[in-house]
């Protein structure tokens, strides 16, 4: 932390911050410039934050320096980390494509997206059971029948479930399930169900906020991280913005720079940022340019009759450059697609 004092700061200003500082256990470097003196602290952050420092005579600003997330912060974890799903792994080296439909709506239509999703290259399925509509007049998901549908169909085509949990209340039931928690943007910030998706232990998928700064995702995820669960994957879904010819901006170096100040790996749903089919496949490959460590994208086999998000769901006739793309993208930059649980991942 950094005290920068005012230019009018006295020697009596500078000394009190001091001794102050001392007092709380730190230690304090002045330096003393031409214009004006800052002052370097050492010691527990923490409580320098208590100690009100910005209140004192003279003083002009203090800066933090060091994250205010710990957990997931870069700073005491150098290497980025590998998430497994179900055994799955999501971080560097791979890069591991989600798919399957918004919303589980029947035995046959979750099954058939599940065969598409595979086809296209996906190791793990998504489909959401509990849905956080914006209208309450919308579909809000079958609930635990959903959840039903999807442990079936997990069972005919082994591929691990990605699925939404709304409210803490539900993250029981929805972990005897599922493999992965997702928390959806509209949850963001619901701080009680991060604290009680962390404690169920299970792998959390956390979808950036819409309005979210890219330092509230990873403070949304030290809630997780704090309850002793560092299985989380950030998820880049696009930011409210004034344009209004996409649902969402995808904002793409939101995925370096959450890479570069945290260790947890970072995936990006082209479906729900472009919100249109044709988008899905260029913002796919944009993901994959950048860096990110996985894709989640909406396939539907009915998308006329879906009964969430059908214009973005990709079809049977785009599996095939789906496929193309994420097996031949991701050797350019480094990267292998995820074919199977259990792999081990490159060093
Ligand atoms: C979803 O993935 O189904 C979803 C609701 O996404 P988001 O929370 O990003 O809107
Ligand atoms: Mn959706």
């Amino acid at each position: 932390m950094v005290v920068v004092m005012a230019q009018e700061a006295t020697e009596s200003d500078i000394q009190a911050v001091v001794s102050l500082v001392e007092t709380a256990g730190g230690e304090a470097f002045v330096s003393r410039g031409v214009e004006r003196t800052i002052i370097g602290l050492v010691g527990d952050v923490q409580q320098f934050a208590s100690l009100n420092l910005r209140g004192m005579g003279g003083v002009s600003d203090v800066i933090r320096i060091s994250a205010p997330y710990k957990l997931v912060s870069r700073e005491n974890h150098a290497e980025r980390s590998v998430v497994r799903v179900g055994g799955v792994p999501i971080g560097p080296g791979t890069m591991t494509l989600i798919a399957g439909p918004c919303a589980v709506e029947t035995p046959e239509q979750t099954l058939q997206a599940a065969q598409m999703a595979r086809a296209a290259g996906a190791t793990l399925l998504r489909g959401g059971a509990f849905k956080p509509r914006t209208s309450p007049y919308a579909f809000q998901g079958l609930g635990e029948a959903g959840l039903k549908i999807l442990a079936d169909v997990r069972a005919e085509t082994g591929m691990p479930i990605v699925t939404e949990v709304v409210d803490a209340h539900d993250v029981e039931l929805i972990a005897g399930y599922a493999d992965m928690l997702q928390i959806g943007t509209r949850n963001a910030q619901n701080f009680a169900l991060l604290q009680a998706a962390g404690e169920s232990g299970m792998p959390v998928l956390l979808k950036r906020g819409m309005s979210g700064t890219i330092e509230e995702w990873l403070m949304a995820a030290e809630y997780i991280a704090q309850r002793g669960n560092l299985d989380i994957v950030l998820c880049e879904r696009g930011i409210r913005t004034f344009e209004k010819a996409t649902r969402n901006t995808l904002d793409i170096s939101a995925v370096p720079v959450a890479q570069r100040l945290g260790h947890l790996p970072v995936i990006v749903d082209p479906s729900h940022s472009g919100g249109s089919r044709d988008l899905v496949l260029p913002l796919t490959r944009a993901a994959i340019a950048v860096g990110a460590d996985g894709v989640i994208i909406d396939v539907h086999p009915h998308p006329e009759t879906a009964l969430c998000d059908g214009p973005q769901a990709l079809v049977d006739g785009d599996l095939r450059e789906l496929a193309r793309v994420v097996r031949e993208l991701p050797p350019l930059v480094g990267r292998r697609l995820t074919e199977s649980a259990d792999e081990p991942v490159p060093a």
